[in-house]
């Protein structure tokens, strides 16, 4: 397990970007943490260390989107594994040369790959304390 602490928005997207990098290819990267945490600044940083020059934000009701071979998709608008079946998150996951960085995860946790990096973003104060864990 890692653990890192970041002071502001900027160093977490950082963080994401060195993740990236470390990413050949394919890879799923689930973020758990509470709303303002910092998940999507987080893949702000993952997209921009996968060569992704458009801007990645989260619009309210959009779950999946798609940026080449970069899903973000965030689910914390499901309530079950059902509605994330129906917007096809099992063709997404099948695929290894996605990468796809996931908010809010719990819903899809018992069809999550036996391989995947997880990363819980815990709010201290104006920090974040952000452990990774690479199953
Ligand atoms: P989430 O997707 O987890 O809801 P966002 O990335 O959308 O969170 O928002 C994180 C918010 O917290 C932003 O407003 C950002 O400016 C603020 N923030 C403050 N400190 C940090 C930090 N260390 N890392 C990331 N975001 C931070
Ligand atoms: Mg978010």
């Amino acid at each position: 397990m890692d653990n890192t602490i970041t002071s502001n928005e900027k160093e977490t997207r950082l963080f994401g970007k060195k993740l990236a990098k470390r990413l050949k290819g394919g890879g799923v990267i689930c973020l758990y943490g509470d709303l303002g945490a910092g998940k999507t600044t987080l893949v702000q940083g993952i997209a921009e260390g996968l060569g992704i020059d458009r801007r990645i934000n989260s619009p309210t009701f959009i779950i999946v989107r798609k940026y080449d071979d970069f899903w973000h998709i965030d689910l914390y608008r499901l309530k079950s594994l059902e509605e994330a079946r129906a917007v096809g998150i099992e063709e997404i996951l099948s695929d290894p040369k996605n990468v796809v960085a996931i908010e809010w995860p719990e819903v899809i946790q018992d069809i999550l790959p036996k391989h995947h990096i997880e990363v819980r973003i815990n709010i201290v104060g104006q920090k974040r304390e952000i452990n990774e864990i690479i199953y």
